[in-house]
């Protein structure tokens, strides 16, 4: 197993506190894992200042050639890359190999492509005399911060905008789940110049608060909790640093009378609870209209109660467990308190599994009101809420009622009905009779505290570079 940071084009052991690596399916140790020490992530942020003068004067074509020949290695080492995210997650074998690998190797070539396709205004004599003309910049050293949930797929999302557009990065992986990125390191050290990437593991409070306030770093870009957010938007401000937040969700998800039941039911069986629910889009937060409420909280319920997981055979196994028993625990007590209250009922899961690991059953919560904890808060388990109405009004300013505006998605059979109520919803995604699909061509990020940082599309590149004016007298 790889554990060595790269700082340059040196691998080298973290000389700090080592953080315990767990598997999330037993709660056993996979290794001790030193983190990266202040002078560490200083040589990191240094080294990657160094390699921005010549790569970011690179044409788009070489950095294009560098990201396929990453993408071709992922692909080449897939199962090993598989089974890597698979241990340290606890995600079933089938979901990493099927959906994630082929969505980070989707990420590199995207950005290949993109960047040599970059448009903008045209250039031209604005003022008698002068040719002005637009151009898109790197920004600088990025120091990019990424989340357990889904390791390799967000450091794509993070790297391949980053340095295709010409910027150098120093990674962070999460302290709970470093390995893949860990294995990553091999690939970036051979395939571009010394110091484009740098990864360095260690904790938020200290190899993530360092790279955050540090002077060299010129933008920070962050994949994780609100809270973590509000504190890089701190950091950043000593020195105007710039910054890309994709924070939490609280996905709604609205259904009409009129929506197919089994579709529903499909959808919400797959996109709330996958990953265990640990994704910022997963579809939590049901408004059923009051004729569909009754079947669809019967239906939805054993739809939970049928996932399959904790099976011997992982290729069985559509969900694994949480990532800790920290995150166990706090959605076994988010539903414990929304248990308490006399209108709701738990009419699935509601649950710890086993005594190995960190299971927790798939959990529908019927009842819930508008101000419930449980439908305010995000919980980043496998729990659905579903609350009933009546007028679409109220489901409507629901639905926009909340601190988070990352997805969305609406059910019914009028397209009519769909196209209004897509437009009135304040969220950076909406989809209609289906959730949580996601492709590289367009952008994924939110409005209100999700942040506002792009991922994939065009948009990321934009997000990652700079626009400048350059004007000529004649
Ligand atoms: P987190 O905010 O606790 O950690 C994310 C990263 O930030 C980790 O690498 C962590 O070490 C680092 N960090 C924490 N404190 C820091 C500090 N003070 N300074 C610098 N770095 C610090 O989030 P998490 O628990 O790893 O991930 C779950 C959260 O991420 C959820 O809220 C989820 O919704 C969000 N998320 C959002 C998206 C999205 O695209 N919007 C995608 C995945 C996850």
């Amino acid at each position: 197993m790889d554990t060595k940071l790269l700082i340059g084009g040196r691998f080298e052991e973290g000389t700090e506190t080592a953080e315990l690596v767990l598997n999330p399916r037993t709660g056993e140790t996979i290794l001790e894992l030193p983190e990266a020490s202040a002078s560490q992530v200083d040589a990191a942020v240094d080294s990657a200042a160094k390699a921005f003068a010549s790569w970011s004067r690179t044409s788009p074509a070489e950095r294009a050639g560098c990201l396929l020949r990453i993408a071709e290695r992922i692909e080449a080492e897939a199962v090993n890359f598989a089974l890597l995210e698979s241990l340290n997650c606890g995600k079933p074998i089938s979901r990493v190999t099927e959906d994630e690998i082929p969505g980070v190797v989707d990420t590199y070539r995207f950005f290949a492509g993109a960047v040599r396709c970059v448009t903008g205004a045209a250039a031209g004599e604005y003022l008698p005399g002068f040719t002005s003309m637009v151009r898109r910049d790197p920004i600088g050293v990025v120091a990019s911060i990424a989340p357990w949930n889904y390791p390799l797929m967000m450091m794509a999302w993070k790297l391949a905008p980053a340095i295709a557009g010409g910027n150098t990065v120093v990674f962070k992986p999460s302290e709970q789940t470093p390995l893949t990125a860990l294995k990553m390191a091999k690939i970036l050290a051979e395939e571009l110049p010394e110091g484009v990437v740098n990864i360095v593991p260690g904790r938020g409070a200290t190899v993530g608060n360092q790279l955050i306030n540090h002077k060299k770093v010129d933008m920070i870009s962050l994949t994780g909790d609100v809270a973590t957010g509000k504190k890089m938007l701190q950091a950043a401000s000593y020195s105007v640093k710039r910054t890309h937040l994709e924070l939490g969700g609280k996905a709604p998800v609205i259904v009409f009378d009129d929506a197919s039941l089994s579709d529903v039911v499909e959808g919400l069986q797959a996109f709330g609870y996958y990953n265990a629910g640990q994704d910022c889009t997963a579809a939590c937060r049901v408004y059923a209209s009051d004729k569909i409420y009754d079947n669809l909280v019967a239906d939805l319920s054993s739809a939970a109660d049928a996932i399959k997981y904790d099976l011997k055979d992982d290729t069985e196994n559509e969900i694994g467990p949480l990532i800790s028993g920290r995150q166990r625990d706090r959605v076994a007590s988010f539903v414990e308190r929304a248990r308490e209250l006399s209108h709701i009922e738990v009419t699935a899961g509601g649950d710890t599994h086993g005594d190995n690991g960190f299971y927790y059953k798939p959990t529908v919560i019927a009842g819930a009101l508008q101000q419930d904890e449980i439908v305010q808060r995000e919980v980043f388990g496998p729990v659905i809420s579903v609350t009933r109405f009546s007028d679409v009004d109220d489901a409507v300013s629901w639905a926009n009622d909340s601190d988070y505006g990352l997805a969305s998605s609406v059910w019914t059979k009028d397209v009519g009905r769909a196209m209004e109520t897509s437009a009135r919803l304040r969220y950076g995604c909406t989809w209609v009779n289906t959730h949580f699909m996601l492709t590289t061509e367009m952008p994924h990020g939110g409005l209100k505290q999700s942040g506002y940082g792009k991922d994939m599309s065009m948009y990321a590149l934009e997000d990652y570079t700079a626009v400048r004016h350059v004007m000529i007298k004649h």
